[in-house]
């Protein structure tokens, strides 16, 4: 194989510590495969500035990556305090639809953006504060309040965020900021919609027919962050076109013991399903302000590529942290390594449909037998670099060309898969020249390796599916 090759892709996300155009190229030049924007945090004009950035550096580079919008999703939070509260343990604490509603003398009253939190909630019931950092429990359920006795205690400040671990929390999937960040992302041409908190398969179609109305061929990542999730994982997967396992809020709304369990069973589904897989959060959260990762991070991002996730992703160490450069580094260490210790045939438990889908597995083994090879497909459609990344081959590169800029860079986020933009001709034999001649003037390729293509070919006008094998001249 290459040797600067991986199959597992790498996601970072933008912010103060990389929107500069020369991070950012640094970023792209040492392997980054997507740039995620956290909607949460970014605006329009600030979106469209990096834009810019990334789409020159890519420009300069030769190689573009994919941008990928993380929609907030409905959120629940506090209002405004008149000073931040400094909980101890044993507390009361007020929660209340309107601030103006008088609570017991001497119990702080907090007002929460969520009208069904009320009912929603009973006695026993965990509420926590500020990603899990404060942890209460429902003492007394009112008409007008809930009050919770504080268990872990913590300083709350204004607008925090709250979760109700098991709750099934009645608020609209895509809400109107939503909407009309996704107008934008649209207008930017961005390749893939993050939905969050995404609950039920429905979710996934609201937004489905939302792009659609809006003639857009981006595709939807669900984010997977709470139990409601869980039990509906796989019609998500099904929806979806891919999933991003939330470790965040995953780790507050399940007992993180579970983490572990649900991570490998979504990565499972997803290939299954043909469907890229991403796990997310506190892969390197120590080098936000370390040049080194602990030796529990560099385990868990091998454990993520023994895992065979398509993708693994950086938040906040991309975000705000010191060393977002070496991160990518880092990665880049780790899954090489990784990789080199897999040893896997194409896989016999995907499940290819017909004749000429079963032939794709014909073709990775043949790769496989022979040294410095690989494959070569042409797509119009994704199907084929899907189901050829499913079978999760180790040791071959598959080189995936099409004439669908889009399709080139959604590529991107799909295990093994190395996506090149070309121009089509009619002449099937010029095209798989001119991929040929790409792959060995990018150095993917040496004189005398053998590839293993797949193509159609014309047998007296009928189109015949095909494995042929290439030397590089
Ligand atoms: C997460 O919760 O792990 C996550 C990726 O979501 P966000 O960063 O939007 O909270």
């Amino acid at each position: 194989m290459p040797q600067n090759y991986r199959h597992t892709k790498v996601i970072f996300t933008v912010g103060p510590a990389t929107d500069d155009e020369e991070i950012l190229e640094e970023l792209i030049r040492s392997g980054a495969n997507v740039c995620r924007f956290n909607m949460a945090h970014a605006s329009h004009e600030g979106i469209k500035k990096t834009i810019t950035r990334i789409r020159r550096a890519s420009q300069k580079i030769g190689r573009q990556i994919a941008l990928l919008m993380d929609v907030k999703g409905p959120e629940i939070r506090t209002g405004d305090l008149e000073a931040p509260l400094e909980l101890k343990e044993g507390d009361l604490v007020d929660f209340v639809r309107e601030s103006s509603v008088k609570g017991k003398a001497g119990i702080p009253q907090v007002s929460v953006n969520y009208p069904k939190l009320i009912e929603d909630l009973k006695v026993g019931d965990d509420l926590l504060v500020d990603s899990g950092l404060i942890r209460m429990k429902v003492v007394v359920s009112e008409e007008k309040f809930v009050r919770c006795q504080v268990i872990t205690p913590g300083k709350m400040g204004n607008r925090r965020h709250i979760n109700l671990p098991g709750v099934h929390v009645d608020l609209p999937s895509l809400t109107e900021k939503d909407k009309a960040d996704v107008i934008f992302g649209i207008e930017q041409d961005f390749d893939f919609f993050a939905l969050s908190f995404v609950r039920e398969a429905a979710d996934i179609e609201l937004l489905r027919n939302f792009l659609l109305e809006n003639e857009s061929k981006a595709k939807i990542i669900a984010k997977i962050e709470d139990q409601t999730a869980i039990r509906n994982l796989e019609p998500i997967v099904k929806a979806s076109d891919g999933l991003m396992v939330a470790r965040g809020d995953l780790g507050i709304e399940c007992p993180f013991e579970e983490l572990p369990v649900i991570q490998k069973r979504a990565i499972k589904l997803c290939i299954e399903n043909f469907k890229p897989a991403i796990v997310a959060t506190h892969m390197l959260e120590s080098m936000i302000t370390a040049p080194i990762p602990t030796r529990a991070e560099v385990t868990d991002v091998s454990n993520a590529v023994l895992e065979r996730a398509d993708c693994i992703m950086l938040s906040g160490e991309t975000t705000v942290g010191k060393y977002p450069l070496e991160c990518i580094k880092v990665l880049n260490r780790i899954v090489r390594r990784m990789e080199q210790t897999v040893k896997s045939k194409p896989a016999e438990s995907v499940s290819l449909e017909t004749p000429a889908e079963k032939m794709l597995r014909s073709a990775a083994s043949l790769a496989q037998e022979i040294d410095n090879s690989g494959l070569v497909v042409f797509t119009r459609t994704l199907r084929y670099p899907l189901l050829l990344s499913a079978l999760r081959s180790s040791k071959i590169p598959i080189y995936a060309f099409t004439d669908d800029e889009v399709l080139y860079r959604q590529m991107q986020m799909v295990w093994g898969i190395n996506p090149f933009f070309m121009i089509y001709t009619q002449d099937r034999e010029e095209s798989i020249q001119t991929a040929l001649h790409i792959l060995k003037s990018k150095k993917w390729v040496e004189e005398g390796d053998r590839l293993v293509v797949i193509t159609n070919v014309l047998a007296r006008s009928k189109v015949v599916e095909s494995i042929q094998l290439r030397r590089i001249e």
